[in-house]
């Protein structure tokens, strides 16, 4: 708690320090603030105002977005392009599978508990099971972090095995709304953005999945639930576009729990299972690679590196890359991007 109330302080003379330094121009979320110009400080040098919206898409191969193009799908391309991106990181080494690689990103742990993971091993909805219980000991969660930090946090979700986390972390997640209905789900978390200042949203989306389960991952109807896909994010950054406060303060960190290819994602030796997007999207954010932006992360080409030496970019980095931008410290017991060096200016 005292670490956190440091952290917290130290971001708030920053800012001040920030605003005397830029002639006092207000970033506070619930003012109109002109647009950011480049020399506008990093979202986590502003530190409080940030706000950040994490997008897990369920079974994104990434050759989906290569095969639909800018055309078919500008909105991936819109992030890409203009955000810190790569599509060659890294699934968590042990599965590729939803709720292990889903536990990763939301504790920055690996799966295996008797290395300090997180030991979520199952994929389906078990009630009455927790992620500390498959630890067997206390786990944090970036959701505990911003929460004891007096943050407001919220989950989305189209799968109801999801409500691991909302008992895993009841007091830490402020709202939990699971909805199978694609569009709805997304329109909530949308006016959610704009009606509550929440410091951290996590939306999952699964259309993919389905689709990929249904038809076979990189079937005709797969890429076209990515392409909708890509047309329900695009509504995500029309509502960020059009809301200032948003626009101004709220950075997307996009990424995928697993790919797929055939009937299935489970094959964890496989690269069309293992590689998946990472993205950081807006204010502060520098449109480059991120291995370019990150040499001391190693783009890992085709292979799968395991946790020793030097690391690729991986889709638990969420939780870090998160309590980075918000200018807290990382989430207790996290091992991924723990010392929260993954950057994306
Ligand atoms: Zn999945
Ligand atoms: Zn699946």
């Amino acid at each position: 708690m005292t670490r956190v109330n440091l952290v917290r302080s130290s971001a708030a003379a920053l800012a001040v320090a920030l605003l005397v330094a830029t002639g006092g121009a207000c970033h506070a979320a619930t003012q109109p603030a002109a647009p950011s110009a480049s020399s506008a400080p990093s979202p986590a040098e502003r530190g409080t105002s940030t706000r950040v919206l994490a997008i897990s898409i369920d079974g994104l191969n990434v050759n989906a977005i290569r095969q639909l193009g800018h055309d078919e799908a500008p909105s991936f391309y819109r992030l890409l392009d203009e955000g810190a991106s790569t599509l060659n990181a890294r699934t968590e080494y042990e599965q590729t599978v939803t709720l292990p690689n889903h536990t990763g990103m939301l504790t920055g742990r690996r799966i295996d508990r008797r290395k300090g993971g997180h030991g979520v091993t199952w994929d389906d909805d078990r009630p009455g099971t927790t992620v500390q219980k498959a630890a067997g000991h206390a786990v944090a969660s970036v959701f505990t972090r911003v929460h004891q930090s007096g943050g407001s946090t919220a989950l989305f979700s189209t799968k109801t095995k999801f409500s691991l986390y909302a008992r895993s972390w009841p007091q830490a997640i402020d709202r939990f709304t699971v909805d199978e209905n694609q569009q709805a789900l997304v329109r909530k978390a949308r006016q959610d953005l704009v009606d509550t200042t929440r410091e951290f949203t996590f939306l999952h989306v699964s259309l993919p999945d389905r689709a990929g389960h249904a038809s076979g991952f990189m079937s005709p109807a797969y890429v076209d639930a990515v392409k909708r896909t890509d047309h329900l994010i695009g509504t995500v950054l029309r509502t960020i576009d059009e809301h200032a406060a948003l626009s101004d303060d709220l950075v997307v960190v996009l990424t995928a729990d697993h790919g797929g290819k055939g009937v299935s994602h489970s094959d964890r030796t496989k690269l069309y299972n293992y590689r998946v997007p990472f993205l950081v999207w807006g204010p502060g954010v520098t449109a480059d690679d991120l291995y370019d932006l990150n040499p001391d992360y190693v783009d890992p080409h085709k292979l799968r590196p395991t946790y020793a030496g030097p690391q690729p970019v991986r889709n638990g980095d969420v939780a870090n890359v998160a309590t980075d931008l918000l200018g807290l410290a990382k989430v207790p017991g996290s091992e991924l991007d723990a010392a929260q060096d993954l950057t994306w200016n």
